[in-house]
């Protein structure tokens, strides 16, 4: 068992706490996605899972074992992290083979037949015999994946390691990662800050911010559900629309609202409100049906895969819009939206209500 927890720790630089209270669990077996912006904490906590940094308080356990006094190398963990750190004067296959040599555990058969395995899920093995100066960045870090996975630790840490590689290679070697998590069933911890490759490589991603984590989850319940208001602005491209509400007896109103929603319950008076909903979530017409809002398009964009991303002005509230169609309305025209109630979110002082 190699589940990973990480039990109240803290990391203080001086005065200021990088990583704040994280009380959580990683599953055994499963790729958990550390996600957030720069400066949120991550390379500090993955740091400290690593044993290259040393938590100011809390506990960190491997399968049980309290690791959080050990050095990296009894901590029995890969590694791979931006910059590759490999041989330059060893081939390929002796990189990778590395970790293994001294490992009297490890018989020589045994050595080849696990460097094999990963040369052939990585698509790697015409470079068995290349040396490390021969190969692109993306190559080589395909190679320090091999190295941190060949030598079967239970846990394997990354640290942003497409950072530096370019955009086609990066989603050849993304795709890679996943072959191999699945492949070896290793647990795995991946530092990001790209939402697309958390989305796509995760079994459960934790969105962090300013040292805590906010949701650890799924990647579509992080995404259609989020806890935060950060998360639905973190996530989405472009993030979620927040528009203020205000609370008039027992009812919620917004210039995004055609009608008032019920005041949920619990929901403290002094509290700030605000609606959100997710630009794709937003219809748009040309034409005015029941529950429709008029609005002003004032810009247009085409998006990604061919989508519409739009701004349209509801009086004096701006609203993005991510739609299949084109607009039904030239610039400065009319339009007609429907913000529709079961997709709308309501969140008091930056967290959802009733999540
Ligand atoms: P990035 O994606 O930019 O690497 P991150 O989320 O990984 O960001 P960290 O590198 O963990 O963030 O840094 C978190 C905060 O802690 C930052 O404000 C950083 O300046 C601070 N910090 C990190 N290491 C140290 C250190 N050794 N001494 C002082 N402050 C540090």
């Amino acid at each position: 068992m190699a589940e990973i927890t990480i039990d109240h720790v803290t990391k203080r630089f001086g005065g200021f706490t990088a990583v704040d209270d994280i009380d959580m669990r990683f599953a055994d077996g499963e790729v958990a996605c550390l996600l957030g912006p720069s400066g949120c904490g991550k390379t500090t906590l993955m740091r400290m899972l690593a044993g290259l940094e040393r938590p100011t308080s809390g506990r960190i356990l491997f399968g049980g074992r309290d690791v959080t006094a050990l050095p990296p190398r009894k901590r029995n963990v890969g590694m791979v992290f931006q910059y590759p750190v490999m041989y330059p004067t060893l081939s390929v296959k002796e990189n990778i083979a590395l970790p293994m040599v001294h490992d009297r555990s490890v018989s020589a058969a045994e050595r080849q037949r696990r460097v094999d395995e990963v040369l052939d899920v990585l698509d790697i093995r015409p470079l068995a015999k290349a040396f490390i100066e021969e190969l692109s960045l993306g190559n080589r870090q395909k190679v320090a994946v091999g190295r941190a996975v060949a030598r079967q630790s239970e846990i394997v840490l990354f640290d942003e390691p497409t950072t530096n590689v370019e955009v086609n290679a990066k989603l050849q070697l993304i795709r890679a990662f996943k072959l191999v998590a699945q492949r070896l069933r290793q647990t795995i911890v991946y530092v990001t800050h790209d939402q697309t490759e958390a989305m796509t490589l995760a079994d459960r991603i934790a969105l962090m911010q300013a040292g805590r984590i906010l949701q650890y989850d799924r990647p579509q319940a992080l995404y259609n559900e989020p806890t935060s208001q950060f998360g639905g602005w973190f996530l989405g491209n472009p993030g979620m629309n927040f528009v203020p509400a205000t609370v008039v007896g027992r009812e919620v109103r917004s210039a995004i609202l055609a009608r008032p929603l019920p005041l949920p319950a619990g929901l403290a008076v002094d509290a700030t409100i605000t609606v959100g909903i997710r630009p794709e979530q937003i219809r748009m017409s040309g034409a005015a049906e029941a529950g429709s809002l008029s609005a002003v398009l004032v810009d247009q964009a085409i998006g990604i895969a061919g989508r519409y991303l739009t701004k349209v002005r509801i009086g004096e509230t701006m609203v993005k819009v991510n739609t299949e169609t084109r607009p039904p309305a030239p610039l400065g025209g009319t339009v007609h939206l429907v913000a529709p109630p079961d997709r709308v979110m309501l969140f008091a002082d930056g967290r959802r209500v009733g999540a």
